[in-house]
């Protein structure tokens, strides 16, 4: 009735059903960034607050408690995540439910809003924990992506866990357990979700009516779902533009791509250059490509050319620049700079 899981996801939420008879205080859901965790999530905790869940483990879809749930209105649920990620449930494009009652709406300053979670959010669940639940059911706490934790709130979850209250179950997503402080990381049990096979996605990219669906979810490294956004993304021009940039590697076009690409986010060409970068190493160590396979001519010529040690130490910059690309003091020379190294590499 209420299951709408991606299609991959079936045999994985038999598995988590096993963990229900002696449920963890805390599960962490984690695997690649795409691939449907957080919804996967949500409808695990649908079901613990259901009323009447199905053998299969499935919400009903139609008790008092899934309606609510259903509004993002449940009295013993609450979902923790930035406030960047407010209002983004229309764009997910996951289909998993509606954004009703969501209060997508606050808009509450011009501030940009926040990428992380906050200590002000995990202090606010201490009221929540303290007040009788529904029927006496349980109380269901979603936090995603736990990396974006900052260090307060961090230490304020860790407190938490540590004596965790009675009745009361945290499902964490992350998409990369080194950035997690490895004490929540032991409060926590793992449980990995898979990467769907190739068919999988193909099949669920066509059923949205992707074009070009192979060339979107290689790029992407194999997760449908950011294979999805990126295909329905606005700035793919410019993507496109950056990529033809890598494949003639010079000055002056260095300068120019920055110029036209200033407003675009940092971090998101800093990934798209890694993988890259990651293309030609794997190219010239093996004679594989991963994420551009339409570009293998390009990146045949120019892994000719370039020493893999030099390789190697773009790859290092690469991930330090990863780090400090969410807040560059000028997006413009940040890109410069990026791509001017890239270029000393061929020189
Ligand atoms: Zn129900």
């Amino acid at each position: 009735m209420s299951n709408s899981l991606f299609p991959w996801q079936d045999g994985v939420w038999q598995q988590l059903q096993q963990m229900r008879a002696r449920l963890p205080h805390a599960i962490l859901f984690h695997g690649a960034e795409g691939i449907g965790k957080t919804a996967f999530a949500e409808q695990f905790a649908q079901s613990l607050l259901c009323e009447q869940p199905q053998a299969d483990g499935h919400a009903c879809g139609v008790c008092g408690s899934c309606g609510w749930f259903m509004q993002y209105n449940h009295p013993d649920y609450r979902r923790v995540r930035p406030e960047i990620l407010d209002g983004e449930d229309a764009a997910e494009g996951d289909g998993a439910d509606g954004e009703a009652g969501d209060g997508k709406k606050t808009a509450k300053s011009a501030k940009a809003p926040s990428k992380e979670i906050k200590i002000d959010q995990i202090r606010a669940l201490s009221g929540f924990m303290n007040i009788s639940t529904h029927r006496q059911g349980q109380r269901v706490v979603l936090l995603y992506p736990a990396e974006a934790l900052n260090t307060a709130a961090a230490n304020a979850l860790l407190k938490t866990l540590e004596e965790p209250p009675p009745n009361t179950v945290f499902l964490l997503s992350s998409n990369s357990l080194d950035r997690l402080l490895p004490t929540i990381l032991s409060r926590c049990r793992k449980f990995a979700m898979p990467l769907p096979s190739r068919e999988q996605a193909m099949a669920w990219l066509r059923q949205q009516e992707v074009k070009d669906a192979d060339v979107w979810l290689a790029e992407q490294g194999g997760a449908p779902l950011t294979a999805y956004a990126q295909s329905q993304s606005e700035g793919r021009e410019l993507i496109d533009e950056f990529l033809q940039h890598l494949t003639r590697p010079g000055i002056d076009g260095a300068l120019k791509c920055a110029e036209h690409l200033q407003k675009t986010p940092v971090a998101e060409l800093v990934a798209w250059q890694q993988r890259w970068l990651y293309d030609l190493f794997s190219f010239k160590l093996s004679g594989t490509i991963r994420y551009y396979p339409r570009y293998e001519k390009a990146l045949a010529g120019l892994a000719a050319k370039v020493e893999t040690g030099a390789l190697l130490r773009a790859l290092k910059s690469s991930n330090e620049r990863r780090a400090i690309a969410e807040h560059p003091l000028s997006a413009r020379l940040f890109i410069e700079d990026m791509l001017l190294d890239y270029a000393a590499m061929f020189a």
